[in-house]
């Protein structure tokens, strides 16, 4: 990551690193805190919930970066600091709804279908601002900005026409006042291009903690 934002001219501190522990267990966790790692991306709620706890001494930051179902929504609002995946109304509600009055708001992106995908999750990027404004109105959570996931390219000049296409949308959506501060792009094999591109959080799993076990 360091070498990405060399390369991009950017400077460290304005791109985040999520540690994507997914499939790693807690005492994986553990060992890329003592490095100083502080923020976790997860996407299997239930398992993510039971790390939560085994680690709760660690003060660390949980970002959940995977689907969320209508029923798991309460395990999301008590357990996580924050949520990448907003592409619903509905479920916006009920997170801001279950959050816990004694926590702060929960921080939320809104997923953006960026490449079109036909039967992928993600708002299309025509119907970001609305949602944006819905989500703003809700007392239990904090838009911070945009999630993209888009689908695997092995060129770069690719991976950056799609990216620029994210950070152009993310700008526009600035200009038109919505306060965004985040934009969650980028994994292992397109973090550079994601970087080069404009991406203020890059989601790391593969490259931090190597191959994931097969889930069981
Ligand atoms: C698994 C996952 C990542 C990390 O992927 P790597 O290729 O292992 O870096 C990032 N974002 C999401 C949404 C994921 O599901």
């Amino acid at each position: 990551m360091v070498s990405s934002c060399a390369a991009a001219q950017r400077d460290t501190r304005d791109v985040a690193l999520l540690a994507v522990s997914k499939t790693f267990d807690a005492d994986a966790v553990r060992e890329a805190a003592a490095c100083g790692q502080r923020a976790f991306g997860e996407n299997y709620i239930q398992e993510a919930v039971e790390k939560i706890a085994l680690l709760a001494d660690l003060g660390l930051e949980w970002h959940c970066i995977g689907p969320v179902q209508s029923n798991k929504t309460r395990l999301v609002a008590q357990n996580f600091d924050w949520v990448h995946t907003i592409d619903r109304l509905k479920i916006a509600q009920r997170l801001s709804e279950q959050r816990p009055p004694s926590m702060a708001p929960l921080n939320c992106c809104l997923q953006v279908n960026i490449d079109g995908g036909a039967t992928k999750s993600g708002l299309a990027p025509e119907e970001v601002a609305t949602l944006a404004r819905e989500v703003m109105a809700l007392p239990g959570l904090r838009l911070r900005g945009l999630m993209t996931l888009p689908e695997p390219a092995d060129r770069v000049e690719d991976q950056l026409t799609v990216h620029r296409r994210a950070r152009a949308l993310f700008d526009t959506l600035r200009a038109q006042g919505l306060p965004l501060d985040t934009l969650s792009m980028g994994m292992s094999g397109d973090m550079e291009a994601a970087i080069a591109a404009g991406s203020t959080m890059v989601r790391v799993g593969t490259a931090l903690f190597g191959r994931r076990p097969a889930r069981a």
